[in-house]
């Protein structure tokens, strides 16, 4: 298969659709950023990598870093984390309050803002420094240190932090919380500030492309068990409430963020990531659902 043709004939058709959408600006810093900034990036589980357009960019991967924070907890505490975080679709945007009162402050998933409160503080338990192995983490699965917080982001984000500050002391009047929630906030914001190219996204979500074994080093992150679950939730839960809508279209596990990524992958194959910051209604890129849509059409691959 050759994925270049196939990426580069995607990338000229997308862009030369009619502009629509806007940046995220309910996080001042990601106002900021020009919004006609399109790449495609490719990672082989045989380590081979594709790219075009603007795929070496770092941009602000924001949510797409709730599936590494899970990634870690899972891997330490396993089918435990699901008694204070559930494995359904929400069917509400990312940033909801409705269900947690219903459902006595158990976030519905992992993905949306409240479920990755939950699952951050789980980790700020195992970690006594957790922005340090945050990051770690990611760059050991990117295989590249040059992986950093955007400190302007996170301080950004911290300032505009009211919503996830109501969510998350609303969880911890259920005591669903362990940590102090300012301090929850400061590792929540610095999670979502990562900034990565394409390239480098693809490349960290191997490993789940992967049956849980980083490509990179062969070590194993996930046991074959939890990677599969890891991916269920992705194709699930990972795109808010256009998860269905994801699925129907692309047919790939995969995750969106509000900094305008994309990462999704097909197991035993590949991980591609794209990145356009022009989101739509429920917070996911534009042109990044027309690439990923187009990319399982063309080549006739899907997980299905
Ligand atoms: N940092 C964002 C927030 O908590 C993440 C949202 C997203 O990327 O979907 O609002």
């Amino acid at each position: 298969m050759d994925y270049q043709q196939v990426i580069n004939n995607i990338y000229h058709e997308v862009k030369s659709l009619p502009v629509v959408g806007e940046v995220a600006d309910y996080i001042p810093a990601l106002a900021n950023v020009d919004p006609d900034q399109f790449g495609i990036a490719i990672a082989t589980i045989d380590g081979q990598t594709f790219g075009i357009g603007d795929y070496q960019c770092k941009f602000s991967i924001q949510s797409i870093s709730k599936a590494f924070t899970l990634s870690m907890v899972i891997r330490h505490i396993g089918s435990q984390l699901w008694e204070y975080v559930g494995k359904e679709p929400s069917g509400t945007p990312f940033n909801s309050l409705v269900q947690l009162e219903r459902e006595n402050g158990i976030p519905r998933n992992p993905f949306i803002n409240a479920g990755a409160l939950v699952v951050t503080d789980k980790l700020m338990n195992l970690y006594t420094h957790p922005k340090e192995a945050i990051l770690e983490f990611v760059r050991e699965m990117a295989g590249t240190d040059d992986i950093y917080y955007d400190k302007t982001v996170a301080q950004s984000e911290l300032k505009c932090a009211n919503r996830n500050q109501a969510l998350g002391y609303f969880m911890k009047s259920f005591n669903n919380i362990d940590n102090d929630v300012d301090a929850l906030l400061d590792v929540y914001c610095h999670q979502c500030s990562i900034s990565m190219t394409c390239e480098e996204l693809a490349k960290s979500f191997l490993f789940l492309a992967n049956h849980g074994i980083n490509p990179h080093s062969q070590k194993e992150i996930l046991s074959v068990s939890r990677s599969k679950r890891l991916n269920a939730l992705m194709l699930t839960c990972g795109f808010y409430d256009e998860s269905g809508e994801f699925a129907f279209r692309v047919g790939m596990p995969g995750k969106s963020g509000v900094g305008g990524g994309i990462i999704a992958l097909i197991p035993g194959q590949l991980a591609i990531a794209v990145w356009s910051p022009r989101l739509n209604k429920y917070g996911n890129s534009y042109l990044g659902i027309e690439t990923l849509e187009r990319f399982t059409t063309d080549i006739g691959i899907s997980i299905f």
